[in-house]
């Protein structure tokens, strides 16, 4: 039983740094009101920014798709899983985000961590090669750079000045800059406008991972690119499609050359089965309302929560994010504390994770707070309340 105990040795560890996660189980739909051991709870959890998950107009969609095309696709896309969904859903993105992208082409993907994986990979293949990576980057780029055999140089949270110093420094064939552009646990936009500038002179990639852009930012919804007004050669776009889109999969859309290199040498591309063609039916469903006059009212209602609650939280300890995203972190501190808050709010019967390390910094614990469409302006006043309440009690 040796090795169950090295197993056990590091399990309570994991407890002794209150760094233990444990999974709450959800019998209802996607949405804020929450059905959980029977008991309703309001959460503030999800990444379904617009609430698309539950909608009639996608889940039929859904439907429709797996009588058009079955449950399951099969084969991965290289030997018979690349369905006439996969392919329509691969134009529609290009058109997406083809304003942005020059001679665009995307390519769609079963989750955005593998998409991560595909492209650091395969643009970091080259032995000679650096990604420039900004240290607060999600862990599927983080793991993507581990992947790829270039060297990973990071540089400090949105700071452009020191990462135009490394590339000035650097005399690397392939350059490769790498960026959140909404940052998943701060909610902060990264300066995109001088990342894609920097790239252009220094002759760099700029991967934009749009996780948490894509759907909300920009009028049409189009992301972070059409918010920042960007159009550049040199980007490589990921955006994912289970958080606003509300269904799952990711995709990359890029030059059409990268594109064409990654299918034919992406491992996290090729050695996985396609995702069921029915989820990019549904897909399509949900592109419609992104860019349509319902994408626009929900976003419009989204950001009228996100102020709401920017004025609603009077917080005099406890700091807040630099954030005018759906992402709102108020940092606590210690794991401890974070943890005791959130149980507290979930003995209201409010649902605001506690984010703890690795996931974000040591000593920033936090409450993760993310508002969606779905929300009403009195959810979001419980919220606020709550949260005011409990700082002011809290040891
Ligand atoms: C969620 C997320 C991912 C991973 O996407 P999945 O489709 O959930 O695998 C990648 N990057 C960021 C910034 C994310 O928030």
């Amino acid at each position: 039983m040796n090795m169950i105990d090295t197993i056990e040795r590091q399990l309570a560890q994991l407890d002794t740094d209150k760094l233990t996660r444990t999974r709450r189980i959800v019998d209802s739909p996607c949405a804020p009101r929450l059905l959980i051991d029977g008991q309703p709870v309001l959460a503030f959890c999800s990444n379904d920014y617009l609430g698309l998950a539950a909608h009639p107009a996608v889940i039929e969609a859904l439907a429709e798709g797996a009588r058009l095309y079955g449950a399951g696709s099969g084969a991965s896309h290289l030997i018979s899983g690349h369905s006439r969904a996969h392919q329509r859903l691969e134009e529609r993105l290009a058109e997406f985000v083809g304003p942005h992208v020059e001679s665009a082409r995307a390519l769609s993907f079963c989750t955005g961590y593998m998409a991560n994986l595909a492209i650091l990979a395969t643009l970091g293949a080259d032995g000679d090669g650096v990604i420039f990576s900004e240290s607060l980057n999600h862990a599927s780029l983080i793991d993507g750079a581990r992947l790829a055999q270039a060297q990973v140089k990071v540089y400090p949270h949105a700071d452009t000045v020191a990462l135009a110093a490394l590339l000035e420094a650097s005399n690397a064939t392939v350059k490769i800059v790498v960026t959140d552009s909404v940052f998943s646990m701060d909610g902060d936009l990264a300066p995109l406008a001088a990342l894609s500038a920097l790239c252009e002179r220094h002759g760099a990639w700029l991967v934009i991972d749009d996780a948490h852009g894509i759907g909300v930012l920009g009028e049409h919804g189009r992301g972070a690119l059409e918010h920042c007004d960007l159009r550049s050669p040199n980007i490589v776009y990921m955006g994912t499609l289970g958080k606003a889109a509300g269904v799952g999969g990711a995709f990359v859309a890029a030059h059409a050359k990268v594109i064409e290199l990654m299918i034919q040498r992406a491992r996290a591309y090729i050695y996985t089965t396609a995702a069921p063609p029915a989820l990019a039916h549904a897909l399509l469903a949900s592109l419609d309302i992104i860019g349509g006059a319902e994408g626009a009212q929900r976003r419009a209602h989204l950001r009228a929560l996100i102020g709401q609650l920017d004025e609603g939280l009077q917080l005099r300890r406890w700091r807040r994010g630099a954030s005018s995203s759906a992402i709102q972190p108020v940092i606590i501190g210690a794991n401890e504390a974070a943890l005791a808050a959130a149980a507290a709010l979930y003995e209201q019967g409010l649902w605001v994770p506690a984010i703890r390390p690795p996931t974000v910094p040591a000593g920033t614990a936090r409450l993760r707070a993310t508002l969606s469409a779905a929300h009403t302006h009195d959810e979001v006043a419980r919220l606020c309340a709550a949260l005011n309440q409990l700082e002011r009690s809290a040891p």
